[in-house]
C-alpha cells in the first residue's frame, strides 16, 4: 500500500507560535537550499514520491532549488506566500497571498498548481471560509486541516481520512486531505510527522501507518526541511514553544530514513490520481 509524503517547504525560521517570531523584511541565514537537497538525495534512494508544498517567498528566493524539485519528478503544492496564520487574516488578505504564491511556483515549473496547504494548520473553525476560496482559485485539494484539537490550530469535527468539505450547504469540489491520526479510546491522536514524528519513537510511528493503512487509508507523513538540521541557528521562543519546534531534531533523520525503508511513498497527487 502507498502512503503520502509531504514537505513544507520553509525556512528554519517560518514559524507562528506569537506574531513576531520572524521578521518578514530581515535576511536570516540561508539553510533551505542545503536541507531540501539532502531530503530530495533520501527520496531518490529510496524510491519516494512527496508533494513539497512550497512558500511562495521561498520559491521567489530560490527558483533553481524548486526546479530541481519538480526535475526530480516531484509533486509541487503551494504553502501560500508569507506564512501568516489564515485565522488571523480577511478573506481578502488571504486570496491575495495564496494567488500570489501559487503564481510564483507555477511560473517556476510551468504547470498548474493543485494543491494548497495552510501555514501551521491554521483552517480551524474560525476560518473554513478559506476552502471556498482555495476552490474559487482553482486548487484541485487541501492538505490543511489537522482533526484535532490544540491551542495553536485544529478542526476537530474534522473527519479524519479525505472528504469534499461542506460550505454553506454546498458541497465543494475540493478534496480536503487531513493530517493523519489514529483513534485510541475515542480519541485521534497524531503521529506521523513535525513533532509527533520526532517525538515518538519508530515503533509507534509504523504501529500508527499500519493502523491507518488497515483502515484502507494511505498515511500522511509530513516534515520540514529544518527537522533534519540539527546545526539550524536557534529561534527565541517560549520553554513550551521551544520544545515543540526543536525536541527530537538529533534522530529525526535516521528514523525518517527507517520509515522510507518500511513503507512505500508517493504524491498527493500521485495517490489520488489528480
Ligand atoms: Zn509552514
Amino acid at each position: 500500500m502507498q502512503n503520502i509524503l509531504t514537505i513544507d517547504l520553509e525556512e528554519w525560521f517560518h514559524a507562528n507560535y506569537h506574531d513576531d517570531v520572524f521578521d518578514p523584511h530581515k535576511t536570516y541565514e540561508v539553510r533551505i537550499i542545503q536541507n531540501t537537497k539532502r531530503l530530495l538525495a533520501l527520496f531518490a534512494e529510496h524510491q519516494a514520491k512527496a508533494t513539497f508544498f512550497v512558500l511562495g517567498s521561498v520559491a521567489e528566493q530560490h527558483p533553481r532549488l524548486i526546479r530541481e524539485i519538480a526535475e526530480a519528478g516531484h509533486e509541487l503544492a503551494t504553502h501560500g506566500y508569507a506564512h501568516q496564520l489564515i485565522y488571523q487574516q480577511t478573506a481578502a488578505v488571504f486570496k491575495e497571498d495564496v494567488s500570489q504564491a501559487k503564481k510564483r511556483v507555477e511560473d517556476i515549473v510551468g504547470k498548474s498548481v493543485i494543491g494548497y496547504r495552510a501555514p501551521s494548520w491554521s483552517i480551524t473553525p474560525k476560518s473554513i471560509w478559506a476552502w471556498d476560496i482555495l476552490e474559487e482559485l482553482g486548487f484541485v485539494y487541501d492538505a490543511s486541516v489537522f482533526p484535532i484539537k490544540t491551542y495553536l490550530y485544529g478542526l476537530p469535527t474534522s473527519p479524519r481520512f479525505s472528504y469534499h468539505p461542506q460550505y454553506n450547504g454546498r458541497t465543494l469540489n475540493l478534496l480536503e486531505v487531513p493530517s493523519s491520526t489514529v483513534r485510541i479510546l475515542n480519541k485521534k491522536i497524531p503521529f506521523a510527522g513535525g513533532f509527533y514524528f520526532r517525538a515518538l519513537p519508530y515503533p509507534l510511528i509504523t504501529r500508527g501507518i499500519k493502523t491507518v493503512n488497515r483502515e484502507g487509508h494511505p498515511a500522511i507523513v509530513y516534515l520540514h526541511p529544518r527537522e533534519i538540521d540539527p546545526g539550524q541557528p536557534r529561534l527565541t521562543l517560549s520553554p513550551k514553544e521551544n520544545l515543540i519546534h526543536y525536541y527530537g531534531i538529533s534522530g529525526c533523520e535516521k528514523k525518517l530514513i527507517r520509515v522510507l525503508k518500511k513503507f512505500k511513498f508517493t504524491s498527493v497527487e500521485g495517490y489520488y490520481g489528480l
